[in-house]
C-alpha cells in the first residue's frame, strides 16, 4: 500500500490551487451575489485540461486518473462550490456516457468541444415526480420514422440554462423498467424546451434550470451509442460520481476548516486566542480528524475507479460519510467564527450553504443509506 500522491498529482494540486486563488476567488462574491456563472471559465479550465484530466489520451483526454480529477475537484471546491459543482455536472455527467458509449460521430460533435471547454454540457435525469426514484422517469421518447419525439420535464438540471447540450434520459417504452431508460443528446436552446433559471440559497453560481420539453424531435443519431436502454451506463456514471463529488466535499471542508483556525489563532479573548478554549480546541480538533478520515475514503475510492474495483455500495459510503462530514464541518466552522462566521465577510457561511447540495445531490443520504442496507442483505 502506497498512500503517497505521486510528484505528478502534487504539481497538479499546486497548479489547480494557484488557478483557482488568482483566477477563480476573484469572481466568486458578485457570481454568488447575482446568482449568474461566469461562463468564460469553461473554455479557460478546457484550456488547462482540467475538464478532460481523468479521460485517456487516445479519446482525446489528458491521460490522467480519477485521482487526478478528485484533486482537481478539491482545490476548485476549496475556492467556490458553484463553479466546481458546475464543472462537475459538466466533466461529469454530461459527458462520460458520452466517452463511454457514445458513436465515433457523438464524440466528435460533442465530446470533444466538451473536453475543450467550448461546448457547455448538462444531463437531465431527475424529474418533478422521479428525483430519488429515477426508474420511474416519467419524460416519453416515442419512436418515429427517422428518429423521436420527446416529451416531458426535467427539474433541478445544473448548467441547463447555459448550455449547449443536454444528455437528456427518456423512458422509450411504456414499461416501467429499467431497461426502458435510454440516453438521448439534445442540442441547446431549442424551440421545443422552456428552461426556467431556478433561484436557489446553494451554489448560487451555478445555474440549475427547470426544463419543459414539448414535441422535440431527435434524429436517430441523438440515441447514445445508437442502442436504447442506456440505464446501467446511468448507474456506472453515479456510481463513479459518488466518488467525484465526494472530492467536492473535502474541497469544502478543508476551506471552511482553514478559515476556522485562522480565526481561532487570531480572535483574542481574555488575553487567549479562543483556539485555547477547549470548547473550540476539541471542535477543531474533531473537524480535522474527520476531514482526514473523508480524505482517505474519497482517494481509496479514486484509486478503486482507477482498478475497476469501485462498486456502489463503496461509492454510497464514500458519499454520505464525505457528504456529511461537508456539512457538519462547515457548520462548526460557523460556531467557531461566533458573529463572524454569519458575515458575508467571512466565506464558512457560504461554504455551509452550498455543502447542503450533496447531501441532496447524486442521490440523497437516505438514499446512500438504502444503497448500503441492500449490500448488507435488506
Ligand atoms: C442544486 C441541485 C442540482 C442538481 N443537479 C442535477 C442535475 O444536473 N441533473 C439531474 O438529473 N439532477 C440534478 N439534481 C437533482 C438531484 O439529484 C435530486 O434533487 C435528488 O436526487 C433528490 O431528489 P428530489 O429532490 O426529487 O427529492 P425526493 O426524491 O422527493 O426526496 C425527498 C426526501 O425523501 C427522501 N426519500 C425519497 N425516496 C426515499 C427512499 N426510497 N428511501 C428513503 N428516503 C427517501 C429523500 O432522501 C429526501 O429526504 C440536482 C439537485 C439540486 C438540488
Amino acid at each position: 500500500m502506497n498512500f503517497n500522491f505521486s510528484e505528478e498529482h502534487i504539481l497538479l494540486r499546486e497548479t489547480v490551487r494557484r488557478f483557482s486563488e488568482t483566477e477563480l476567488a476573484p469572481l466568486v462574491r458578485e457570481a454568488d451575489d447575482n446568482e449568474v456563472f461566469p461562463k468564460e471559465l469553461f473554455p479557460k479550465w478546457g484550456e488547462m485540461g482540467l475538464i478532460a484530466a481523468r479521460y485517456p489520451e487516445k479519446d482525446g483526454g489528458g491521460g490522467f486518473d480519477k485521482i487526478a480529477d478528485c484533486i482537481i475537484r478539491e482545490e476548485t471546491s476549496r475556492v467556490c462550490q458553484a463553479f466546481a459543482s458546475s464543472l462537475s455536472a459538466h466533466s461529469h455527467l454530461g459527458i462520460w456516457p458520452i466517452w463511454r458509449i457514445g458513436t465515433e460521430q457523438q464524440k466528435e460533435q460533442y465530446l470533444k468541444p466538451a473536453m475543450a471547454g467550448t461546448k457547455v454540457s448538462c444531463f437531465g435525469l431527475s424529474e418533478p415526480d422521479g428525483g430519488s426514484n429515477i426508474r420511474a422517469l416519467k419524460t416519453h421518447a416515442k419512436k418515429v420514422d427517422g428518429g423521436y419525439v420527446i416529451n416531458g420535464s426535467k427539474l433541478y438540471i445544473t448548467n441547463a440554462p447555459m448550455a449547449d447540450f443536454m444528455l437528456l434520459a427518456a423512458r422509450t417504452s411504456d414499461e416501467l423498467k429499467a431497461s426502458s431508460i435510454s440516453l438521448f443528446i439534445v442540442d441547446l436552446p431549442s424551440a421545443n424546451i422552456e428552461i426556467q433559471k431556478l433561484a436557489k440559497e446553494s451554489i448560487k453560481a451555478s445555474e440549475t434550470g427547470l426544463l419543459f420539453i414539448d414535441d422535440l424531435f431527435v434524429s436517430d443519431d441523438a440515441l447514445l451509442g445508437g442502442q436504447e436502454g442506456n440505464y446501467p451506463i446511468i448507474l456506472e456514471s453515479l456510481t463513479e460520481n459518488r466518488v467525484g463529488v465526494s472530492a467536492n466535499c473535502l474541497g469544502m471542508a478543508k476551506a471552511a476548516f482553514e478559515e476556522a483556525n485562522t480565526y481561532a489563532h487570531e480572535r483574542i479573548i481574555s488575553d487567549k486566542p479562543i483556539g485555547k478554549f477547549q470548547a473550540i480546541g476539541h471542535k477543531l480538533a474533531n473537524m480535522s480528524a474527520e476531514i482526514e478520515a473523508a480524505q482517505w475514503l474519497v482517494y481509496y475510492g479514486a484509486w478503486q475507479v482507477d482498478q475497476g474495483t469501485l462498486d456502489n455500495a463503496m461509492a454510497a459510503k464514500i458519499k454520505l460519510i464525505a457528504s456529511e462530514m461537508a456539512v457538519k464541518v462547515s457548520e462548526d466552522a460557523i460556531r467557531i467564527l461566533g458573529g463572524a462566521g454569519i458575515m458575508r465577510e467571512y466565506s464558512v457561511g457560504r461554504i455551509h450553504r452550498d455543502s447542503l447540495l450533496y447531501i441532496i445531490g447524486e442521490g440523497t443520504s437516505e438514499i446512500q443509506r438504502n444503497i448500503i442496507a441492500r449490500s448488507l442483505g435488506f
